[in-house]
């Protein structure tokens, strides 16, 4: 029997069953210092941010703004948090989302 359950953010959604096991704590992986856009840092959709060191560290961890330090562990990060590099990782992050096309088109690719 279980310790407890998991918060519901670690329950994918019906029509995305996770390929990896539950994740239910931050391993470091880099993909959402990398993968989504942040406003408050003004870092593009899909773009590392500047911060994010080559060992996926942040580079400012104590004095990073709000949105870094509220940001919560989820399901999505044991779909993406097991792939091998983070190229790999923003890559299945964008695609959960929908986000390939919007990441590619903000990046300058031709369409
Ligand atoms: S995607 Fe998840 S596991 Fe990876 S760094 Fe972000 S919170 Fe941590
Ligand atoms: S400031 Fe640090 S925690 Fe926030 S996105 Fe950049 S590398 Fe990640």
């Amino acid at each position: 029997m279980p310790d407890r359950a998991l918060p519901e953010r670690f329950t994918a959604p019906p029509d995305h069953a996770p390929r990896s096991p539950l994740t239910s704590e931050c391993s470091g992986c880099g993909a959402c210092c990398a993968a989504p856009d942040i406003h408050a840092l003004h870092k593009p959709l899909g773009v590392a941010c500047a911060h994010l060191g080559t060992d996926c560290r942040c580079g400012i961890y104590l004095s990073r703004p709000a949105v870094c330090r509220n940001y919560e562990p989820d399901w999505v990060c044991g779909e993406v948090a097991p792939l091998p590099t983070l190229e790999a990782r923003v890559r299945r992050f964008l695609r959960i989302y929908g986000l390939e096309d919007e990441a590619a088109t903000s990046a300058g690719a031709p369409t």
